[in-house]
């Protein structure tokens, strides 16, 4: 019998970590997944992968918890989706988001050069690093990287190290440069599952909400959901489809960065309007712009070509915007029936 391939993924509670456990245990690999030492044991997005992965504790801020990893399981890929990964909370926590998002996948290189140089890396690069770029509607390998937050300016310094490890050390790495992707395992602090959960708290009329990233609850004592702002524009797909590129990458005969995206963009309005009227319900009613959760800059709207990933990895978006907030709604109606219950 064949050994199973080794998969490592930093970061596996993530809503694309859990997907690509699925993915990847369907393929028959042995997962290693890793969490971070926390009191809370609540880990929604893998509950369903317990004992059928491995879990191991280990931190982008401790060299020695990522060596002792690689070292331990030589792993066939490596795949870094652990970062401090909301845009609007790298204003308030900029140090950290530096030393997590920027510094981390620095040492999951380093780490595999030094005790795993044959393995084959990806890199979660965001959308983020094209934050300021004006001007251009359809952004690709080639554009220009200009970020405007810190979250975006850590990614853009790990996305220029891929490129550095590649060609200073022959390695096997790859970025993919992803915009955004949202599904039923989206965190909270995300507006399309604010928007999602605030529909289905609602449409319930559920008296205790869960809160915001800022600590209030999502829905106020008027039952209004309070959203940032509402033109800003986003290219939307669906987290499921999206860990499948990464795959895809790690596969191919040499290791290249790709967009990945759906080429369409929605504002928050569009997103709210299309999860409202999924439950029969007018969104103007029941959202408001709040000031205090607007972010210092905006990015610039921008869509996803990912035509390089069609024509190579034969990959292509199958969810769009509409379809995906109406299974987002649908999976949080379920999920605060059963809560409720
Ligand atoms: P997510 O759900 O927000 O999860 C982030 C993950 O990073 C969690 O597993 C978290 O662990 C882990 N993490 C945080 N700090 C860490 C640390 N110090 N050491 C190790 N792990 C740490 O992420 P996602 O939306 O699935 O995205 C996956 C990756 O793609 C992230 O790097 C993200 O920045 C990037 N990305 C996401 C999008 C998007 O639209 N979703 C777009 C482009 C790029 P805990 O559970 O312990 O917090």
């Amino acid at each position: 019998m064949t050994k199973p391939k080794i998969a490592l993924i930093i970061g596996v509670t993530s809503q694309d970590g859990s997907y690509l456990s699925d993915f990847l245990l369907e393929k028959g690999y042995q997962v290693v997944g890793t969490i971070r030492r926390s009191t809370s044991t609540h880990q929604p997005n893998i509950e369903h992968l317990k004992g059928k992965i491995i879990l191991e504790a280990a931190d982008l801020v401790d060299q020695s918890s990522i060596d002792n990893l690689i070292i331990k399981y030589q792993p066939d890929e490596v795949y870094n989706l652990g970062s401090q990964s909301v845009p609007a909370d790298s204003w308030s926590h900029p140090f950290y988001t530096a030393e997590v998002t920027a510094i981390g996948p620095l040492r999951v290189f380093e780490s595999v050069r030094r005790f795993c140089p044959n393995a084959h890396v990806y890199q979660a690069t965001s959308r983020e690093i094209f934050g300021g770029v004006e001007g251009i509607e359809h952004a690709n390998e080639s554009t220009p990287i200009k970020a405007n937050n810190p979250y975006g300016i850590a990614k853009a310094y790990a996305h220029m190290l891929v490129e550095v490890y590649r060609k200073s050390y022959d390695m096997f790495v790859c970025a993919g440069i992803l915009f955004n992707h949202e599904s039923p395992r989206r965190s909270l602090h995300f507006v399309t599952r604010k928007i999602s959960m605030g529909v289905a708290c609602i449409k319930l009329g559920i008296k205790n909400p869960p809160v915001n990233e800022i600590g209030e609850p999502l829905i106020d004592a008027e039952g209004k959901l309070h959203l940032g702002d509402l033109s800003a524009v986003r290219d939307w797909g669906y987290s499921k489809e999206y860990v499948e590129a990464m795959w895809l990458m790690l596969q191919q005969p040499t290791p290249k960065d790709y967009v990945i995206g759906t080429d369409t963009s929605y504002s928050i309005k569009d997103a709210c309007k299309a999860a409202f009227d999924h439950v029969g319900l007018n969104w103007e009613d029941h959202v408001i712009s709040d000031t205090k959760l607007l972010r210092p800059t905006e990015i610039t709207a921008m869509k996803g070509d990912y035509s390089l990933a069609k024509k190579e990895l034969g990959w292509q978006p199958r969810t769009f915007m509409k379809e995906l907030m109406e299974i987002m709604v649908d999976s949080d109606i379920k999920l605060l029936k059963k809560e409720n219950k």
